[in-house]
């Protein structure tokens, strides 16, 4: 199988989420010839991503952003709301990105749109070639990996990035193993209208099931996440419209006025999983297929989007230099670019998450004082803020606006 040009591919992406679009494009744009396989997913995505600047800057410099810009909404403040009820409450905390000299932390987006970006930016490269395909198995070599497609193709690369999400084939076959536990936390997904504006704010109220976070879409509209005990987010999801907007307006305190609830919810059980490693046997793992985080802080997608930049910087530099794309060196750096970035974040959201879960009063007086330092220590704020919105290690050279 070959490229619209005709060449064979240097790489394969499977899976044509946004971070396989993303590593794709990546590859493509420095003249790579790519090949992405991805079936569609069963169910529309009705969710949003917030995307904080780097992810931004690194989609402009690819050329995607231009495409979308319209559809996103700018998150200029955060709040965080104890909404416990509990003895101990953490006082509220506000983030403004004027406080770290930005315009904004970043911008909310609908999956549909960013994808929509995604997919025409990929259509007009003409050395990236998407095949509308599941892949059904994949073979490992010394020389590169084989993919079987459903419709009976076969495929092969030096380099084979797996973005096919969080059961991903491509992980198993390159033999690596995940840590992984499963929360007893669902989130519901919805789009809103609302009488009253948002004011470029984001609002995450914490409740003893889990974050309700508003966040700002252009207009008088917002999405929920709002993350509960699975049973309850069953039952919440097949409310009717009215009902559910009610339920969305009571836990909001009314803050965005009246409520109207969109067509289209989803229901997300929430996980953590992170694998051993992020690559073997000429395989990468990218996005949920390296790392799945529960929606709180908004660092999933941005975390894939970093990987894609990584691995897409590490192979474009192999190739230059007349090096394997998929061989151990670039492997090796592309798990010592990563490994800190997504340990680090994974380990601070699954902690703030336990917190707000646990009924020992100790630990939910912690998290109170540690909120509370955050809210008054202006330095210690700032550090929060900028190591929220982009890592102090080094990030891919793309999130700093780098061509590759
Ligand atoms: C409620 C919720 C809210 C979130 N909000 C945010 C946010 O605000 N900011 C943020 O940064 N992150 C957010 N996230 C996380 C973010 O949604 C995920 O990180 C992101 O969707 C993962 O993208 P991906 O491309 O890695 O995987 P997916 O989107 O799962 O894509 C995987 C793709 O691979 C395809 N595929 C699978 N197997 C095969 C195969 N064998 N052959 C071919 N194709 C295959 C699938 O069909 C799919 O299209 C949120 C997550 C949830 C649950």
């Amino acid at each position: 199988m070959r490229n619209k040009n005709g060449d064979r591919p240097s790489a394969i992406v499977v899976g044509g989420g946004p971070a396989g679009l993303t590593a794709a494009i990546t590859l493509a744009v420095a003249g790579l010839a790519t090949a992405l396989v991805g079936k569609r997913p069963a169910h529309p995505d009705n969710r949003t991503t917030a995307l904080f600047a780097g992810s931004v800057t690194a989609l402009e410099t690819l050329g995607v952003w231009e495409l979308c810009a319209a559809h996103a909404s700018p998150l200029k403040i955060m709040r965080i709301v104890d909404d416990t009820g509990r003895l101990w409450r953490a006082p509220e905390v506000k983030f403004d990105a004027d406080e770290i000299d930005l315009d904004a932390f970043g911008y909310n987006i609908e999956n549909r749109h960013l994808i929509a970006a995604l997919e025409q930016r990929a259509g007009a490269l003409a050395n990236l070639r998407m095949t509308d395909d599941e892949v059904r198995s994949v073979t490992p070599g010394d020389e590169a990996v084989t993919l079987t497609l459903k419709s009976g193709g076969k495929l092969s690369a030096p380099l084979v990035i797996a973005a096919d999400g969080r059961r991903s084939l491509c992980r198993e076959a390159a033999g690596i193993a995940v840590n992984e536990r499963d929360y007893k936390q669902a989130a519901l997904t919805v789009c809103l209208t609302h009488t009253r504006p948002h004011r470029d704010t984001s609002t995450e109220f914490h409740t003893p099931s889990g974050p309700f976070t508003l966040v700002p879409l252009p207009g008088l509209r917002s999405s929920l996440v709002w993350v509960l005990d699975p049973a309850q987010a069953d039952i919440i999801k097949d409310l009717n419209d009215a009902e559910l907007a009610a339920e969305i307006e009571r836990a909001s305190h009314s803050i965005l006025g009246k409520i109207k609830v969109e067509a289209g919810r989803g229901v997300f059980p929430l996980s953590v999983a992170t694998a051993k490693r992020f690559g073997d046997k000429r395989i990468a793992l990218v996005g949920e297929a390296a790392h799945v985080i529960p929606p709180i802080g908004a660092q999933g997608l941005n975390l894939g989007l970093r990987d894609a930049a990584g691995i897409g910087e590490l192979a474009i530099a192999a190739h230059r230099d007349g090096g394997d794309l998929g061989g151990g060196d670039v492997l090796d750096a592309y798990e010592k670019m990563r490994r800190a970035d997504v340990g680090t974040r994974t380990l601070a959201i699954d902690l703030l998450n336990r917190t707000l879960l646990t009924d020992f009063l100790p630990v939910q007086s912690l998290r109170g004082l540690g909120l509370y330092m955050i809210d008054r220590i202006g330095p210690l704020r700032r550090a929060v803020m900028r190591e929220g919105v982009a890592p102090a290690a080094a990030q891919p050279r793309l999130m700093r606006g780098e061509a590759l």
